[in-house]
């Protein structure tokens, strides 16, 4: 797209959102907000949120945020707590204390997590800490990388005639009570969506084969969803760990298994 043609979409968003009738809310000193920032692509933040990084004078955000969303709040001191692929750089209780002591500072606190916050982002316990310290908060939705991705790599969530539901599943609980029951999930015979299941993969995929899935089950990974670089590799359920290696697919990717990955290929059409 040319300049040209950004300034005129960048014009008439301006024009659109004087005519939106929306009543944003102000940030209060003291109160944190949670908000989820989407996949990537800053064309999917909401309103709500854009107006939150306007607003904050203290950010707290992970490394799967874009730079560029980052800097939208210009006038925030910037707190990195790097939190990756459900690894933790800074343990989880120090997130908590950070988050309860910008706030009883008086600061505008919000929180940005990838995707939405409530989904595999740990919001519910930050809110948790919150609330047990009496802070004020609000959890501002995002678009879950799941929805954000698979839009973006051509493939619908749900399709008539080919699912009646879908699963989003965590991969990277290898162990613990979180662990989704695979073969349980497999029987189902619904489309999974996988977060961070790139380092339990060959497990998982072994855990779907016991539970039914057939190696012809096609299947996806999904690689920077909604960013420029944004990749996707079609495999079936029988070749995915192999093109997983192959292709030298990285985090942060998620995995799609089920039929409506074969949509893709239909629906490919003049973009
Ligand atoms: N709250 C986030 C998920 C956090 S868990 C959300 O709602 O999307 C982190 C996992 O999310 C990653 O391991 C990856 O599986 C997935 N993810 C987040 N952003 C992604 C992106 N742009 N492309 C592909 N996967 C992504």
């Amino acid at each position: 797209m040319s300049d040209n043609k950004n300034g005129s979409a960048n014009t008439a968003i301006e024009q659109a959102l004087n005519r939106l009738d929306v009543k944003l809310r102000v940030l209060e000193p003291g109160h944190v907000w949670l908000a989820g920032a989407g996949p990537g692509d800053p064309g999917l933040l909401t309103l709500d949120v854009v107006s939150a990084l306007g607003q904050a004078d203290a950010l707290v955000h992970d490394a799967l945020v874009s730079p560029e969303i980052i800097a939208v709040a210009e006038q925030a001191e910037k707190f990195f707590v790097g939190k990756r692929g459900g690894r933790l750089s800074i343990p989880q209780k120090d997130i908590n204390t950070l988050l309860v002591g910008l706030a009883r500072q008086g600061r505008k606190v919000v929180r940005l997590k990838g995707g939405h916050p409530y989904v595999f982002g740990r919001g519910g316990e930050e809110v948790q800490a919150l609330v047990e310290s009496a802070i004020p908060y609000r959890v501002l939705p995002g678009v879950t990388s799941a929805f954000g991705g698979l839009t973006s790599a051509g493939i619908p969530a749900t399709m008539r005639g080919i699912n009646g539901a879908i699963i989003l599943a965590t991969g990277f609980a290898a162990v613990s009570d979180d662990r989704p029951d695979w073969t349980a999930l497999a029987r189902t015979g619904q489309p999974i969506v996988i977060y961070m299941g790139l380092t339990h993969m060959a497990a998982t995929v072994a855990d779907l084969f016991a539970g039914g899935l057939s190696p012809d089950t096609p299947a996806a990974l999904i690689e920077n969803a909604t960013l420029p670089q944004e990749r996707t590799v079609v495999a079936t359920l029988g070749t995915l760990v192999e093109a997983a290696n192959r292709e030298n697919v990285v985090s942060p990717a998620l995995i799609v298994v089920g039929g409506i990955v074969a949509l893709r290929a239909k629906l490919a059409g003049a973009s």
